[in-house]
Order: structure tokens, then sequence, then C-alpha cells
């Protein structure tokens, strides 16, 4: 049998990939190392329509979020498992002057829609410091994305769709009309390993900037949220109350070995939040496949037209990967064109 597609890695990105393209009728083969520490598997997952500390809508996310809560919630009805959880992110402001401007814009301004007017911030006055109040985040929440990849890759398995294997792209015999890796034939392959790519022959020379993150798991003893909280570092409470903590930016260390340095910077951030006592009970670490630009790589190889990319969903894997995996399916299946901002063609001078 010939395939369609050999989408390599089955992370966010491989899982929404795949996801669509067989919906769209493609034969796709998925194949996995199963990286425990890979970047999807190690995340927290939140979606965040608002970020930073200048409180600004992140890029494209009129166009991102109702767009991944009709994906999540459709993958979540075709395998059956619940992973999305829709909540809002209350976020202690800095300043009276941010407290003025966001109320003022959540009416009628950029944030309508996305602030809750009405938050009650007094709600949150005996668990977290908040000098200036706060306000409340909507179209937020977090993808626990160990049951979405697990239960996408039992889907996939259900279809003989799912290749647990350690690809080795010197492997690849590609040829203009397929693409052939050990016993397996196809007329495409895409390549979405994460920071795996940074390595690859066909792809190191993108400009990747990899990032690591460490996340502490807790457990709070004299209190609850039941809100994800969200001011230097988030607080998320998960469905068995224990909570996840992060996360830090580190672009020298690039293991995925859980440092000193985070679990220090990420309880000083904590100690600065919470008005709770806490228990750490464990941490991990992963590596974001960020770039310099901070948008996707989705496109072809400028030699080999049936080798393509997803990659550089930095930061925001959770958000970019259902849109963009539709974005890079409607390139392929029907000539739509690639937007340049995301399109690998911006880095080419790169390319030798
Ligand atoms: C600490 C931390 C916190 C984060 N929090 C968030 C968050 O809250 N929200 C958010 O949106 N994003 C978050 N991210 C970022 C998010 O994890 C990434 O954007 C996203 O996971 C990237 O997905 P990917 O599929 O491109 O890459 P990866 O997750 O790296 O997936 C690559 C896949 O390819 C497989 N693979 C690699 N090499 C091979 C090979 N040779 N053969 C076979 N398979 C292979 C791996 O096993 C893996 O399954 C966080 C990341 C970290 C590290």
């Amino acid at each position: 049998m010939v395939y369609d597609y050999l989408v390599i890695g089955q992370g966010l990105g491989g899982s929404a990939l795949a996801y669509q393209l067989t919906q769209a009728g493609q034969k796709v083969l998925v194949i996995d190392n199963q990286y425990a520490n890979s970047a999807s598997r190690v995340a927290a997952g939140l979606f965040n329509p608002i970020t930073g500390n200048e409180m600004k809508k992140t890029w494209w996310a009129d166009r991102l979020f109702p767009y991944l809560l009709a994906f999540y919630q459709e993958v979540e009805q075709t395998v059956g498992q619940q992973f999305l959880f829709q909540l809002p992110i209350y976020k202690p402001f800095e300043s009276i002057e941010q407290q003025n401007h966001c109320l003022a814009e959540s009416i009628e301004g950029i944030y309508q829609n996305y602030l809750n007017p009405q938050t009650a911030t007094q709600r949150y006055d005996t668990t977290v410091f908040q000098p200036f109040g706060g306000v409340e985040i909507l179209r937020a929440g977090y993808v626990d994305t160990q049951v979405y990849l697990e239960s996408l890759k039992e889907w996939l398995v259900a279809q003989n769709a799912y290749w647990e294997e350690d690809f080795n792209e010197n492997l690849l015999t590609i040829t203009p009309d397929t693409v052939v890796y050990k016993e397996i034939k196809a007329k495409n392959i895409v390549f979405c390993r994460g920071r795996g790519d940074a390595n690859s022959i066909f792809w190191s020379w993108l400009p990747f900037k990899h990032a690591k993150g460490d996340i502490l798991q807790v457990t709070f003893t004299d209190g609850k949220y039941e809100n994800i909280i969200n001011k230097g570092c988030w607080i998320i409470p998960r469905k068995d109350g224990t909570y996840r903590v992060g996360s830090n930016y580190d672009w020298t260390d690039l293991t995925d070995v859980p440092s000193e340095k985070a679990h220090k910077e990420i309880t000083d951030k904590l100690n600065k939040l919470t008005k709770l006592s806490y228990h750490i009970i464990g941490q991990q670490a992963g590596v974001r496949p960020t770039n310099t630009d901070r948008r996707p790589f989705i496109g072809r190889h400028p030699k080999y037209s049936n080798l393509l990319i997803f990659n550089g969903l930095g930061t925001k894997g959770v958000s970019l990967s259902p849109y963009f995996a539709n974005h890079l399916v409607a390139y392929l299946l029907k000539q739509a064109p690639l937007e340049a901002s995301v399109a690998v063609e911006r880095h080419i001078r790169y390319y030798s």
C-alpha cells in the first residue's frame, strides 16, 4: 500500500495534522518514538488569548481561539475522552493604571469578550496577593495533553495508522513521486518532530532557537483554586486535585532534566502570588521548539517537494496546532496559498 502522508512525530503538531488529513480522506501513517519528555507530553496545555504583563491580545487570537475550541471538542467526541477544560484565567493587575485600562477596554474596547468586566475580585482575596485587584480572562483554559495525545494515538492504532518507531531519516529514499522508509511507501512525508527537526539533514537550516521550561506539580494544603491563576507564573487546577505551576525559560541548558535553578525561579514567583501553603510533589522539564521570529514553520522542502515540515509551534502549540494544521491541509489538498508569515520560504536565505 502507498500512503498519502507519513507524519513523523505525534506531538501537538503531528496529532492535529494527522487527524485533519485523515478526516479529509487521506491515507496517513504516523510514526512516533513516544519520547516521554517531549514538549507536548510535558506541556501545561494552557490556551490564553491575553498574555504577558502588558496584557496583549495574542497573535491572531480572533482566528485561533474559536477554531481551537471547535477542533478539540470534535476530537473529544471522536475519541470519546475529555481533555479540553475551559476555565477563566484570573490575572491580578500589575498597577492601578493597568486596572483602569483593562476595565475600560473590556466593555467595548480591544478586550471586549476577552475580559470579564464583572469579575468578582474579592473572591480571590484569601488566596492570592492582589493589591490592585484583578480580572478574569475569558476564552481560556487548558488541554490535558497527556490524555489528548494518548487517546488520539489509540484512535490511530485502531485504524492501523500508527507505528511506534524511532524514525531514522538516513534510511529515507526520496524520488519525485514517493518516499520510502524501510517497508513503508508514501507519496509525501511531513516532519513534526519538534526540537528533533533542528538536527535534521533536511531542516536544520531553519532558525530554531529552543527554550527549556520546567513545571512543578503541587498540592495546596489550606485552600484551593477553581480557576487558573496567572501573574509571574501560572497555577493550573487539575481534575485530580493537584496543580501544575510554571514556568521558566532557559536558552542555554537544553537538556530535559529538571533543574534546581528552575525550581527556585518558579517557587520565588509562586511565593509572590499565592497566599496558600503548598507541597511540591513533582517536577518535569521539556524543550519548546521555539524559533527566532516566533511563528510556525510550514511548507515544502526547497529541493524535495514531497518533504514537508509542520513545526515551530514554540510556546503555543495548543492554540497554534489546530488552526495551522488546517491551513496546511488546505494548502496540500485545495492548493490554498500558505500565509507568508508561517511559510518556510520566509527563511530561504538560510538554505544553501
Ligand atoms: C515546560 C513547558 C510548558 C509548556 N506549556 C505550554 C502551554 O501551556 N501551552 C502551550 O500551548 N504550549 C506549551 N508548551 C509548548 C508546547 O509544548 C509546544 O508548542 C508543542 O508541544 C510543540 O509540539 P510539536 O508537536 O511541534 O513538538 P513535540 O512536542 O516535541 O513533539 C514531537 C514528537 O515527535 C516525536 N519524535 C521526535 N523525534 C522522533 C523520531 N526520531 N522518531 C519518531 N518520533 C520522534 C516525539 O516523541 C514527539 O511525540 C510548553 C512546553 C514546555 C516545555
